[in-house]
Protein backbone atom coordinates (compact mmCIF):
# COMPACT_ATOMS: atom_id res chain seq x y z
CA UNK A 1 0.00 0.00 0.00
CA UNK A 2 1.29 3.62 -1.07
CA UNK A 3 2.17 5.73 1.70
CA UNK A 4 1.15 9.39 1.39
CA UNK A 5 0.66 12.51 3.16
CA UNK A 6 -1.46 15.50 2.81
CA UNK A 7 -1.65 18.86 3.90
CA UNK A 8 -4.60 21.26 4.56
CA UNK A 9 -5.32 23.59 7.79
CA UNK A 10 -5.47 22.00 10.82
CA UNK A 11 -8.62 23.39 12.70
CA UNK A 12 -7.99 21.27 16.06
CA UNK A 13 -5.27 19.84 17.67
CA UNK A 14 -3.81 16.67 18.59
CA UNK A 15 -3.63 13.22 16.72
CA UNK A 16 -5.73 10.75 15.73
CA UNK A 17 -5.12 7.39 14.16
CA UNK A 18 -7.72 5.02 12.79
CA UNK A 19 -9.63 3.96 9.49
CA UNK A 20 -11.34 5.81 6.74
CA UNK A 21 -14.74 6.10 6.29
CA UNK A 22 -15.91 8.33 3.72
CA UNK A 23 -18.92 10.41 3.91
CA UNK A 24 -19.63 13.50 1.69
CA UNK A 25 -22.53 14.45 3.24
CA UNK A 26 -23.02 18.50 1.71
CA UNK A 27 -24.94 20.57 0.00
CA UNK A 28 -23.08 20.01 -3.51
CA UNK A 29 -22.85 16.22 -3.07
CA UNK A 30 -25.56 13.30 -1.78
CA UNK A 31 -24.08 11.86 1.11
CA UNK A 32 -23.61 7.69 0.56
CA UNK A 33 -22.83 5.63 3.80
CA UNK A 34 -23.32 2.33 4.71
CA UNK A 35 -26.21 1.61 7.29
CA UNK A 36 -26.49 -1.54 10.06
CA UNK A 37 -29.31 -3.86 9.31
CA UNK A 38 -30.85 -2.82 12.32
CA UNK A 39 -31.08 0.59 11.11
CA UNK A 40 -33.16 0.19 7.64
CA UNK A 41 -36.62 0.45 8.91
CA UNK A 42 -36.22 3.66 10.24
CA UNK A 43 -34.14 4.83 7.26
CA UNK A 44 -37.31 3.38 5.12
CA UNK A 45 -39.23 5.34 7.45
CA UNK A 46 -37.55 8.61 6.86
CA UNK A 47 -37.84 8.12 3.09
CA UNK A 48 -41.55 7.79 3.57
CA UNK A 49 -41.88 10.59 5.74
CA UNK A 50 -40.45 12.88 3.05
CA UNK A 51 -41.82 11.93 0.50
CA UNK A 52 -45.18 12.35 2.26
CA UNK A 53 -44.26 15.58 3.01
CA UNK A 54 -43.56 16.17 -0.51
CA UNK A 55 -46.65 14.89 -1.29
CA UNK A 56 -48.39 17.46 1.05
CA UNK A 57 -46.59 20.14 -0.46
CA UNK A 58 -47.81 19.57 -4.12
CA UNK A 59 -51.34 19.27 -2.01
CA UNK A 60 -50.92 22.93 -0.90
CA UNK A 61 -50.08 24.22 -4.25
CA UNK A 62 -52.64 22.22 -5.64
CA UNK A 63 -55.02 24.17 -3.23
CA UNK A 64 -53.63 27.68 -3.78
CA UNK A 65 -54.59 26.75 -7.42
CA UNK A 66 -58.30 26.51 -6.86
CA UNK A 67 -58.33 29.59 -4.59
CA UNK A 68 -56.56 31.51 -7.72
CA UNK A 69 -53.18 32.31 -5.74
CA UNK A 70 -50.75 30.65 -8.74
CA UNK A 71 -51.30 30.82 -12.50
CA UNK A 72 -53.84 28.19 -14.00
CA UNK A 73 -51.00 26.84 -16.25
CA UNK A 74 -49.27 25.45 -12.98
CA UNK A 75 -52.39 22.89 -12.49
CA UNK A 76 -50.58 20.27 -15.22
CA UNK A 77 -47.50 20.25 -14.09
CA UNK A 78 -48.15 19.72 -10.63
CA UNK A 79 -50.53 16.75 -11.54
CA UNK A 80 -47.75 15.29 -13.60
CA UNK A 81 -45.31 15.85 -10.44
CA UNK A 82 -48.21 14.15 -8.49
CA UNK A 83 -48.54 11.61 -10.46
CA UNK A 84 -44.76 10.66 -10.79
CA UNK A 85 -44.27 11.31 -6.58
CA UNK A 86 -47.40 8.24 -6.78
CA UNK A 87 -45.53 6.39 -9.07
CA UNK A 88 -43.97 3.12 -7.55
CA UNK A 89 -40.36 3.53 -9.14
CA UNK A 90 -40.20 7.03 -7.22
CA UNK A 91 -42.38 5.95 -4.11
CA UNK A 92 -41.06 2.49 -3.66
CA UNK A 93 -38.21 1.46 -5.23
CA UNK A 94 -35.78 3.73 -3.31
CA UNK A 95 -36.99 1.43 -0.29
CA UNK A 96 -36.36 -1.60 -1.81
CA UNK A 97 -32.20 -0.47 -2.59
CA UNK A 98 -32.25 0.96 0.94
CA UNK A 99 -32.90 -2.90 2.44
CA UNK A 100 -31.09 -4.47 -0.18
CA UNK A 101 -27.78 -2.12 -0.52
CA UNK A 102 -28.13 -1.21 3.46
CA UNK A 103 -27.33 2.41 2.56
CA UNK A 104 -28.88 6.06 3.70
CA UNK A 105 -32.30 6.86 1.73
CA UNK A 106 -30.53 10.33 0.40
CA UNK A 107 -28.12 7.34 -1.82
CA UNK A 108 -31.18 5.01 -2.57
CA UNK A 109 -33.28 8.07 -3.83
CA UNK A 110 -30.10 9.18 -6.33
CA UNK A 111 -29.38 5.95 -7.69
CA UNK A 112 -33.53 5.39 -9.02
CA UNK A 113 -33.40 8.54 -10.28
CA UNK A 114 -30.15 8.05 -12.40
CA UNK A 115 -31.47 4.86 -13.36
CA UNK A 116 -35.12 6.46 -14.35
CA UNK A 117 -32.88 9.28 -16.11
CA UNK A 118 -31.66 7.01 -17.99
CA UNK A 119 -34.58 5.14 -19.24
CA UNK A 120 -36.11 8.07 -20.14
CA UNK A 121 -32.61 9.05 -22.24
CA UNK A 122 -33.79 6.02 -24.64
CA UNK A 123 -37.31 6.86 -25.55
CA UNK A 124 -38.19 7.95 -28.97
CA UNK A 125 -41.21 10.05 -28.02
CA UNK A 126 -39.77 14.11 -27.78
CA UNK A 127 -42.79 14.98 -25.13
CA UNK A 128 -41.91 11.82 -22.92
CA UNK A 129 -38.05 12.55 -22.97
CA UNK A 130 -38.75 15.88 -22.09
CA UNK A 131 -40.53 14.25 -18.71
CA UNK A 132 -37.06 13.65 -17.69
CA UNK A 133 -37.00 17.39 -16.60
CA UNK A 134 -40.21 16.27 -14.23
CA UNK A 135 -38.66 13.60 -12.70
CA UNK A 136 -35.47 15.37 -11.73
CA UNK A 137 -37.63 18.36 -9.71
CA UNK A 138 -40.01 15.94 -7.68
CA UNK A 139 -36.99 13.87 -6.66
CA UNK A 140 -34.99 16.74 -5.71
CA UNK A 141 -37.68 17.95 -3.68
CA UNK A 142 -37.80 14.49 -1.87
CA UNK A 143 -33.98 14.67 -1.62
CA UNK A 144 -34.09 18.15 -0.16
CA UNK A 145 -36.76 17.26 2.38
CA UNK A 146 -34.06 14.17 3.38
CA UNK A 147 -31.71 16.87 3.91
CA UNK A 148 -33.11 19.01 5.81
CA UNK A 149 -33.66 16.03 8.43
CA UNK A 150 -30.40 14.57 8.45
CA UNK A 151 -30.37 10.93 9.26
CA UNK A 152 -28.33 8.76 11.25
CA UNK A 153 -24.60 9.12 10.45
CA UNK A 154 -22.56 6.19 9.82
CA UNK A 155 -21.74 4.79 13.14
CA UNK A 156 -18.61 4.33 14.29
CA UNK A 157 -17.55 1.36 15.43
CA UNK A 158 -16.30 1.29 19.18
CA UNK A 159 -13.32 -1.16 18.39
CA UNK A 160 -11.74 0.69 15.87
CA UNK A 161 -11.50 4.32 15.58
CA UNK A 162 -13.24 6.06 12.74
CA UNK A 163 -11.88 9.03 10.75
CA UNK A 164 -14.21 10.65 8.77
CA UNK A 165 -13.47 11.98 5.37
CA UNK A 166 -15.99 14.41 2.96
CA UNK A 167 -15.66 16.58 0.60
CA UNK A 168 -17.45 19.14 2.35
CA UNK A 169 -19.47 19.55 5.99
CA UNK A 170 -21.84 22.05 7.19
CA UNK A 171 -21.93 23.07 11.12
CA UNK A 172 -25.03 21.41 10.97
CA UNK A 173 -23.16 17.87 9.90
CA UNK A 174 -20.88 18.61 12.51
CA UNK A 175 -22.83 19.12 15.40
CA UNK A 176 -24.10 15.90 14.83
CA UNK A 177 -20.95 14.23 15.69
CA UNK A 178 -21.51 15.09 18.97
CA UNK A 179 -23.38 12.35 19.60
CA UNK A 180 -20.86 9.82 17.44
CA UNK A 181 -17.64 9.27 18.34
CA UNK A 182 -15.25 9.79 15.41
CA UNK A 183 -11.23 10.15 16.26
CA UNK A 184 -10.76 12.67 13.54
CA UNK A 185 -12.37 14.12 10.59
CA UNK A 186 -11.08 15.51 7.09
CA UNK A 187 -12.82 17.63 4.47
CA UNK A 188 -11.31 18.92 1.17
CA UNK A 189 -13.31 22.53 1.66
CA UNK A 190 -13.64 25.00 4.70
CA UNK A 191 -11.32 27.83 6.05
CA UNK A 192 -9.90 27.97 9.41
CA UNK A 193 -12.37 29.94 11.50
CA UNK A 194 -15.42 28.76 9.60
CA UNK A 195 -18.38 27.24 11.86
CA UNK A 196 -17.62 24.10 10.42
CA UNK A 197 -14.01 24.25 12.00
CA UNK A 198 -15.43 25.99 15.08
CA UNK A 199 -17.98 23.14 15.88
CA UNK A 200 -14.74 20.86 15.44
CA UNK A 201 -12.62 21.89 18.00
CA UNK A 202 -15.60 21.67 20.29
CA UNK A 203 -15.43 18.26 19.87
CA UNK A 204 -12.27 18.05 20.95
CA UNK A 205 -10.75 15.88 18.14
CA UNK A 206 -7.88 16.61 15.41
CA UNK A 207 -10.00 17.51 11.90
CA UNK A 208 -8.27 18.97 9.45
CA UNK A 209 -10.07 21.05 6.54
CA UNK A 210 -9.16 22.20 3.20
CA UNK A 211 -6.90 19.00 2.35
CA UNK A 212 -8.49 19.98 -1.56
CA UNK A 213 -8.55 16.48 -2.37
CA UNK A 214 -8.81 13.94 0.26
CA UNK A 215 -12.04 12.59 -0.15
CA UNK A 216 -11.20 11.37 -3.74
CA UNK A 217 -7.42 9.89 -3.19
CA UNK A 218 -8.50 8.50 0.21
CA UNK A 219 -10.00 4.84 0.01
CA UNK A 220 -12.23 2.96 2.51
CA UNK A 221 -11.24 1.45 5.32
CA UNK A 222 -7.38 2.64 4.52
CA UNK A 223 -5.46 3.46 7.71
CA UNK A 224 -4.55 7.34 8.48
CA UNK A 225 -2.85 9.39 10.94
CA UNK A 226 -4.36 12.96 11.47
CA UNK A 227 -2.00 15.38 13.06
CA UNK A 228 -4.60 18.64 13.81
CA UNK A 229 -1.40 20.61 15.21
CA UNK A 230 0.73 19.98 12.49
CA UNK A 231 -2.09 20.20 9.64
CA UNK A 232 -0.95 17.13 8.01
CA UNK A 233 -2.84 13.74 7.19
CA UNK A 234 -0.55 10.47 6.89
CA UNK A 235 -2.37 7.95 4.53
CA UNK A 236 -0.96 4.39 5.29
CA UNK A 237 1.58 5.39 7.57
CA UNK A 238 4.56 2.34 7.59
CA UNK A 239 5.21 0.70 11.26
CA UNK A 240 8.17 3.35 12.32
CA UNK A 241 5.59 6.10 11.39
CA UNK A 242 3.12 4.88 13.55
CA UNK A 243 4.89 3.87 16.24
CA UNK A 244 6.12 7.87 16.50
CA UNK A 245 2.98 9.39 16.15
CA UNK A 246 1.23 6.81 18.75
CA UNK A 247 4.33 8.12 21.36
CA UNK A 248 3.31 11.60 20.64
CA UNK A 249 -0.43 11.00 21.23
CA UNK A 250 0.28 9.49 24.61
CA UNK A 251 2.62 12.79 25.39
CA UNK A 252 -0.36 14.89 24.23
CA UNK A 253 -2.77 12.72 26.86
CA UNK A 254 -0.33 13.37 29.79
CA UNK A 255 0.39 16.69 29.17
CA UNK A 256 -3.82 17.07 29.24
CA UNK A 257 -3.88 15.50 32.23
CA UNK A 258 -1.57 17.45 34.34
CA UNK A 259 -3.53 21.05 32.87
CA UNK A 260 -6.08 19.49 34.61
CA UNK A 261 -4.93 20.19 38.01
CA UNK A 262 -5.67 24.09 37.23
CA UNK A 263 -9.16 23.83 36.87
CA UNK A 264 -10.25 25.48 40.58
CA UNK A 265 -7.03 27.72 40.17
CA UNK A 266 -7.35 31.53 40.28
CA UNK A 267 -7.08 32.77 36.59
CA UNK A 268 -4.61 35.81 37.81
CA UNK A 269 -1.23 37.07 36.33
CA UNK A 270 2.25 37.33 38.51
CA UNK A 271 1.83 40.68 38.75
CA UNK A 272 -1.96 39.93 40.41
CA UNK A 273 -4.54 40.93 37.45
CA UNK A 274 -7.22 39.10 37.75
CA UNK A 275 -9.03 37.54 34.33
CA UNK A 276 -12.22 35.71 33.73
CA UNK A 277 -11.56 32.68 31.38
CA UNK A 278 -15.58 31.88 29.82
CA UNK A 279 -16.50 29.07 27.55
CA UNK A 280 -18.02 29.22 24.31
CA UNK A 281 -20.35 26.61 23.51
CA UNK A 282 -22.91 25.62 20.99
CA UNK A 283 -25.54 23.28 22.69
CA UNK A 284 -26.81 22.95 26.52
CA UNK A 285 -24.98 19.75 27.08
CA UNK A 286 -21.84 21.97 26.63
CA UNK A 287 -21.95 23.28 29.96
CA UNK A 288 -20.83 19.95 31.47
CA UNK A 289 -17.61 20.22 29.90
CA UNK A 290 -16.75 23.92 30.54
CA UNK A 291 -18.09 23.56 34.22
CA UNK A 292 -15.09 20.61 34.30
CA UNK A 293 -12.66 23.14 32.51
CA UNK A 294 -13.40 25.46 35.20
CA UNK A 295 -15.05 28.08 33.19
CA UNK A 296 -15.77 31.05 34.76
CA UNK A 297 -18.99 31.81 32.73
CA UNK A 298 -20.40 31.12 29.49
CA UNK A 299 -18.67 33.99 27.08
CA UNK A 300 -20.83 32.73 24.12
CA UNK A 301 -23.49 30.89 23.88
CA UNK A 302 -24.04 30.70 19.95
CA UNK A 303 -27.62 29.58 20.36
CA UNK A 304 -28.28 29.23 16.42
CA UNK A 305 -27.72 25.94 16.79
CA UNK A 306 -30.52 25.22 18.78
CA UNK A 307 -32.35 25.82 14.77
CA UNK A 308 -30.04 23.42 12.45
CA UNK A 309 -30.97 19.82 11.89
CA UNK A 310 -34.50 20.01 12.38
CA UNK A 311 -37.83 21.21 10.25
CA UNK A 312 -39.48 23.55 12.53
CA UNK A 313 -38.20 26.37 14.57
CA UNK A 314 -38.14 25.87 17.92
CA UNK A 315 -41.03 27.04 20.00
CA UNK A 316 -40.43 29.51 22.83
CA UNK A 317 -40.92 26.82 25.44
CA UNK A 318 -38.07 24.73 23.55
CA UNK A 319 -35.98 27.52 23.53
CA UNK A 320 -36.52 28.74 27.27
CA UNK A 321 -35.84 25.45 28.55
CA UNK A 322 -32.45 25.36 26.58
CA UNK A 323 -31.23 28.81 28.11
CA UNK A 324 -32.89 27.75 31.28
CA UNK A 325 -30.76 24.52 31.77
CA UNK A 326 -27.80 26.57 30.71
CA UNK A 327 -28.29 29.34 33.08
CA UNK A 328 -29.39 26.73 35.83
CA UNK A 329 -26.02 24.32 34.90
CA UNK A 330 -23.45 27.41 35.10
CA UNK A 331 -24.76 27.92 38.96
CA UNK A 332 -24.87 31.90 39.01
CA UNK A 333 -22.17 32.11 36.77
CA UNK A 334 -22.99 34.52 33.82
CA UNK A 335 -24.63 33.24 30.58
CA UNK A 336 -24.03 35.31 27.81
CA UNK A 337 -26.67 34.48 25.12
CA UNK A 338 -25.90 35.50 21.69
CA UNK A 339 -28.92 36.09 20.06
CA UNK A 340 -29.32 33.82 16.99
CA UNK A 341 -26.17 34.02 14.00
CA UNK A 342 -28.33 32.37 11.28
CA UNK A 343 -27.92 33.49 7.82
CA UNK A 344 -24.42 32.44 5.49
CA UNK A 345 -22.87 29.11 6.70
CA UNK A 346 -25.45 28.11 9.14
CA UNK A 347 -28.89 28.63 6.59
CA UNK A 348 -31.52 27.42 8.61
CA UNK A 349 -32.68 25.48 5.37
CA UNK A 350 -35.66 23.68 5.84
CA UNK A 351 -38.17 26.54 7.22
CA UNK A 352 -40.42 26.90 4.96
CA UNK A 353 -40.33 30.72 3.66
CA UNK A 354 -37.03 31.71 5.28
CA UNK A 355 -34.60 29.89 3.63
CA UNK A 356 -32.73 32.31 0.70
CA UNK A 357 -30.38 32.67 -2.00
CA UNK A 358 -28.03 35.33 -1.38
CA UNK A 359 -25.38 36.32 -3.98
CA UNK A 360 -22.86 36.86 -0.85
CA UNK A 361 -24.13 35.32 1.98
CA UNK A 362 -21.37 36.76 4.10
CA UNK A 363 -22.64 40.30 4.09
CA UNK A 364 -25.88 39.45 3.39
CA UNK A 365 -29.07 39.03 5.69
CA UNK A 366 -27.38 37.17 8.37
CA UNK A 367 -27.14 37.64 12.11
CA UNK A 368 -29.24 40.78 13.34
CA UNK A 369 -29.80 41.65 10.27
CA UNK A 370 -32.04 38.37 10.03
CA UNK A 371 -33.59 39.04 13.22
CA UNK A 372 -34.92 42.99 12.66
CA UNK A 373 -36.18 40.93 8.92
CA UNK A 374 -37.71 38.37 10.68
CA UNK A 375 -39.15 40.44 13.92
CA UNK A 376 -41.40 37.58 15.12
CA UNK A 377 -38.27 34.69 15.38
CA UNK A 378 -36.37 37.39 16.78
CA UNK A 379 -39.19 38.48 19.99
CA UNK A 380 -39.75 34.28 20.29
CA UNK A 381 -36.33 34.16 20.86
CA UNK A 382 -36.06 37.57 23.47
CA UNK A 383 -38.69 36.49 25.13
CA UNK A 384 -37.44 33.05 25.69
CA UNK A 385 -34.20 34.35 26.84
CA UNK A 386 -35.61 37.00 29.16
CA UNK A 387 -37.95 34.50 30.60
CA UNK A 388 -34.90 32.17 31.42
CA UNK A 389 -33.23 35.46 33.40
CA UNK A 390 -34.82 34.28 36.43
CA UNK A 391 -32.26 30.83 36.32
CA UNK A 392 -29.08 32.25 36.93
CA UNK A 393 -26.74 34.81 35.63
CA UNK A 394 -28.37 35.33 32.11
CA UNK A 395 -26.66 38.26 29.49
CA UNK A 396 -27.92 38.82 25.92
CA UNK A 397 -25.40 39.42 23.28
CA UNK A 398 -26.17 40.57 19.53
CA UNK A 399 -24.39 39.77 16.75
CA UNK A 400 -23.15 41.25 14.11
CA UNK A 401 -23.93 44.97 14.94
CA UNK A 402 -22.68 48.23 12.52
CA UNK A 403 -25.00 50.82 12.66
CA UNK A 404 -26.38 52.61 15.17
CA UNK A 405 -29.85 52.24 13.74
CA UNK A 406 -29.40 48.62 14.48
CA UNK A 407 -28.63 49.16 18.09
CA UNK A 408 -31.92 51.49 18.62
CA UNK A 409 -34.28 48.85 16.75
CA UNK A 410 -32.51 45.87 18.79
CA UNK A 411 -33.44 47.51 21.74
CA UNK A 412 -36.83 48.44 20.84
CA UNK A 413 -37.32 44.86 19.87
CA UNK A 414 -35.78 44.12 23.71
CA UNK A 415 -37.94 46.97 25.20
CA UNK A 416 -41.34 44.90 23.24
CA UNK A 417 -40.42 41.70 24.57
CA UNK A 418 -40.42 43.12 27.95
CA UNK A 419 -43.55 44.84 27.40
CA UNK A 420 -45.73 41.80 26.27
CA UNK A 421 -44.26 38.96 28.76
CA UNK A 422 -44.80 42.16 31.59
CA UNK A 423 -48.92 42.14 30.70
CA UNK A 424 -48.89 38.48 30.49
CA UNK A 425 -47.25 38.56 33.93
CA UNK A 426 -44.49 36.52 33.21
CA UNK A 427 -41.51 37.04 35.42
CA UNK A 428 -38.09 37.94 33.86
CA UNK A 429 -34.90 39.94 35.21
CA UNK A 430 -35.96 43.55 34.05
CA UNK A 431 -32.10 44.82 34.56
CA UNK A 432 -31.00 41.92 32.19
CA UNK A 433 -27.55 43.30 30.53
CA UNK A 434 -27.57 43.79 26.81
CA UNK A 435 -24.25 43.80 24.77
CA UNK A 436 -22.75 43.92 21.46
CA UNK A 437 -20.37 41.86 19.23
CA UNK A 438 -17.90 43.85 17.47
CA UNK A 439 -16.99 41.93 14.71
CA UNK A 440 -17.07 44.10 12.03
CA UNK A 441 -14.48 46.97 11.54
CA UNK A 442 -17.19 49.76 11.24
CA UNK A 443 -18.10 48.40 15.08
CA UNK A 444 -14.94 49.01 16.09
CA UNK A 445 -14.00 52.46 14.14
CA UNK A 446 -17.31 53.65 15.35
CA UNK A 447 -17.38 52.65 18.84
CA UNK A 448 -18.16 55.53 20.54
CA UNK A 449 -22.01 54.43 19.66
CA UNK A 450 -21.75 51.10 21.34
CA UNK A 451 -20.02 52.49 24.13
CA UNK A 452 -22.79 54.72 25.06
CA UNK A 453 -25.99 52.35 24.23
CA UNK A 454 -24.65 48.89 25.22
CA UNK A 455 -24.00 47.28 28.81
CA UNK A 456 -21.04 45.26 27.68
CA UNK A 457 -19.28 44.32 24.37
CA UNK A 458 -17.26 41.07 22.89
CA UNK A 459 -14.80 41.47 20.49
CA UNK A 460 -15.74 38.49 17.54
CA UNK A 461 -12.09 37.98 16.29
CA UNK A 462 -13.65 35.48 13.64
CA UNK A 463 -15.57 37.60 11.72
CA UNK A 464 -13.38 40.72 12.49
CA UNK A 465 -10.80 39.48 10.23
CA UNK A 466 -12.82 38.08 7.64
CA UNK A 467 -14.76 41.64 7.32
CA UNK A 468 -11.19 43.19 7.26
CA UNK A 469 -9.56 41.26 5.39
CA UNK A 470 -12.40 40.79 2.79
CA UNK A 471 -11.28 36.81 3.35
CA UNK A 472 -14.30 34.51 3.41
CA UNK A 473 -13.69 32.44 6.20
CA UNK A 474 -14.98 29.38 5.19
CA UNK A 475 -12.99 29.22 1.62
CA UNK A 476 -10.41 27.12 1.47
CA UNK A 477 -9.24 28.94 -1.93
CA UNK A 478 -8.24 32.36 0.22
CA UNK A 479 -7.25 30.46 3.56
CA UNK A 480 -3.55 31.40 3.24
CA UNK A 481 -5.18 34.87 3.34
CA UNK A 482 -6.90 34.66 6.60
CA UNK A 483 -4.70 36.90 8.54
CA UNK A 484 -5.25 37.49 12.20
CA UNK A 485 -1.91 39.11 12.84
CA UNK A 486 -2.47 41.38 10.04
CA UNK A 487 -1.32 44.65 11.51
CA UNK A 488 -4.99 46.34 10.59
CA UNK A 489 -6.74 43.47 12.76
CA UNK A 490 -4.56 43.88 15.59
CA UNK A 491 -5.04 47.85 15.53
CA UNK A 492 -8.85 47.42 15.28
CA UNK A 493 -8.79 44.80 18.34
CA UNK A 494 -6.69 47.48 20.27
CA UNK A 495 -8.20 50.62 19.60
CA UNK A 496 -11.64 48.43 20.56
CA UNK A 497 -10.13 47.05 24.11
CA UNK A 498 -8.66 50.90 24.20
CA UNK A 499 -12.06 52.42 24.04
CA UNK A 500 -13.74 50.42 25.69
CA UNK A 501 -11.26 50.26 28.84
CA UNK A 502 -11.70 54.05 29.07
CA UNK A 503 -15.11 54.31 28.65
CA UNK A 504 -15.60 51.64 32.13
CA UNK A 505 -17.80 49.01 29.63
CA UNK A 506 -16.41 45.71 30.15
CA UNK A 507 -14.84 43.91 26.75
CA UNK A 508 -14.78 40.29 26.40
CA UNK A 509 -13.18 38.55 23.65
CA UNK A 510 -14.83 35.35 22.11
CA UNK A 511 -13.23 35.10 18.57
CA UNK A 512 -10.88 32.17 18.27
CA UNK A 513 -7.95 34.37 18.90
CA UNK A 514 -9.39 34.55 22.64
CA UNK A 515 -8.11 30.25 22.82
CA UNK A 516 -4.53 31.10 21.71
CA UNK A 517 -1.87 30.82 24.10
CA UNK A 518 0.44 32.75 21.82
CA UNK A 519 -1.53 35.79 21.53
CA UNK A 520 -2.55 36.04 25.64
CA UNK A 521 0.00 37.98 26.73
CA UNK A 522 -0.04 40.22 23.32
CA UNK A 523 -3.98 40.84 24.21
CA UNK A 524 -3.48 40.91 28.30
CA UNK A 525 -1.12 44.29 27.52
CA UNK A 526 -3.85 45.60 25.14
CA UNK A 527 -5.95 45.58 28.21
CA UNK A 528 -8.09 42.36 27.92
CA UNK A 529 -9.55 40.70 31.13
CA UNK A 530 -12.39 38.65 29.80
CA UNK A 531 -11.26 35.45 27.47
CA UNK A 532 -14.01 32.91 25.73
CA UNK A 533 -12.90 30.19 24.20
CA UNK A 534 -13.69 26.36 23.64
CA UNK A 535 -13.71 24.62 27.00
CA UNK A 536 -10.89 22.44 25.61
CA UNK A 537 -9.14 25.39 25.10
CA UNK A 538 -9.53 26.93 28.60
CA UNK A 539 -6.42 25.07 31.00
CA UNK A 540 -3.89 25.96 28.40
CA UNK A 541 -4.61 29.82 28.49
CA UNK A 542 -4.87 29.48 32.43
CA UNK A 543 -1.53 28.22 32.71
CA UNK A 544 -0.02 31.13 30.14
CA UNK A 545 -1.99 33.62 32.28
CA UNK A 546 -0.57 32.23 35.39
CA UNK A 547 2.90 32.55 33.97
CA UNK A 548 2.47 36.35 32.56
CA UNK A 549 3.43 39.68 34.11
CA UNK A 550 1.48 42.23 32.26
CA UNK A 551 3.62 45.29 33.06
CA UNK A 552 6.73 43.70 31.97
CA UNK A 553 5.48 43.20 28.43
CA UNK A 554 3.85 46.84 27.99
CA UNK A 555 6.97 48.23 25.92
CA UNK A 556 7.08 45.59 23.63
CA UNK A 557 2.76 45.22 23.14
CA UNK A 558 3.19 49.19 22.33
CA UNK A 559 5.78 48.22 19.81
CA UNK A 560 3.73 45.20 18.47
CA UNK A 561 0.65 47.69 17.94
CA UNK A 562 2.48 49.63 16.01
CA UNK A 563 4.65 47.23 13.70
CA UNK A 564 3.80 47.18 10.30
CA UNK A 565 6.28 44.28 8.73
CA UNK A 566 4.56 40.73 9.77
CA UNK A 567 8.43 39.55 9.98
CA UNK A 568 8.63 41.89 12.89
CA UNK A 569 5.74 41.28 14.16
CA UNK A 570 6.33 37.78 14.20
CA UNK A 571 9.93 38.36 15.86
CA UNK A 572 8.35 40.89 18.48
CA UNK A 573 5.65 38.23 19.72
CA UNK A 574 8.03 35.40 20.35
CA UNK A 575 10.22 37.80 22.87
CA UNK A 576 7.15 38.81 24.60
CA UNK A 577 6.04 34.73 24.83
CA UNK A 578 9.83 34.26 25.87
C1 LIG B 1 -16.64 35.63 15.82
O1 LIG B 1 -17.05 36.04 14.73
O2 LIG B 1 -15.46 35.78 16.21
C2 LIG B 1 -17.54 34.90 16.73
C3 LIG B 1 -17.17 34.60 17.95
O3 LIG B 1 -18.74 34.51 16.25
P1 LIG B 1 -18.91 33.32 15.19
O4 LIG B 1 -17.59 32.60 15.10
O5 LIG B 1 -19.99 32.44 15.69
O6 LIG B 1 -19.25 34.04 13.94
MG1 LIG C 1 -19.14 36.08 14.34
Amino acid sequence: MVSFALHGVGVSGGIAIGRAQLVSHATREVAHYTIPASQVPAEIARFESAVADVRHELEGLHAALTTGEMPGEFGAFLDVHRMMLNDPTLAETPKRIIAEQRCNAEWALTLQMSALVEQFDQIDDAYLRERKADVVQVGERVLKRLMGRPGTLPPSSAEEQTILVAHDLSPADVIQFKHHHYAAFLTDLGGATSHTAIVARSLNVPAVVATHNARQLIREGEMLIVDGSRHVVIVNPDRSVLGEYRLRQSEIDLARQKLRRLKTKRAETLDGIHVELQANIELPEDVEEAIANGASGVGLFRSEFLFLNRDALPSEDEQFEAYRTVAQGMQGRPVTIRTFDLGADKEPHSFEGLARVAPNPALGLRAVRFCLAEPRLFLTQLRAILRATRYGNVRILIPMLASVSEIDQTLAMIARAKEALREQGVPFDPHTKVGGMIEIPAAALAIGAFLRKLDFLSIGTNDLIQYTLAVDRADDAVSHLYDPLHPAVLRLISHALGAATKAGVPIAMCGEMAGEQRLTRLFLGMGLREFSMHPSELLAVKQRVLQSTVAAGAALVERIRRVDDPAKLETLLDRLNA
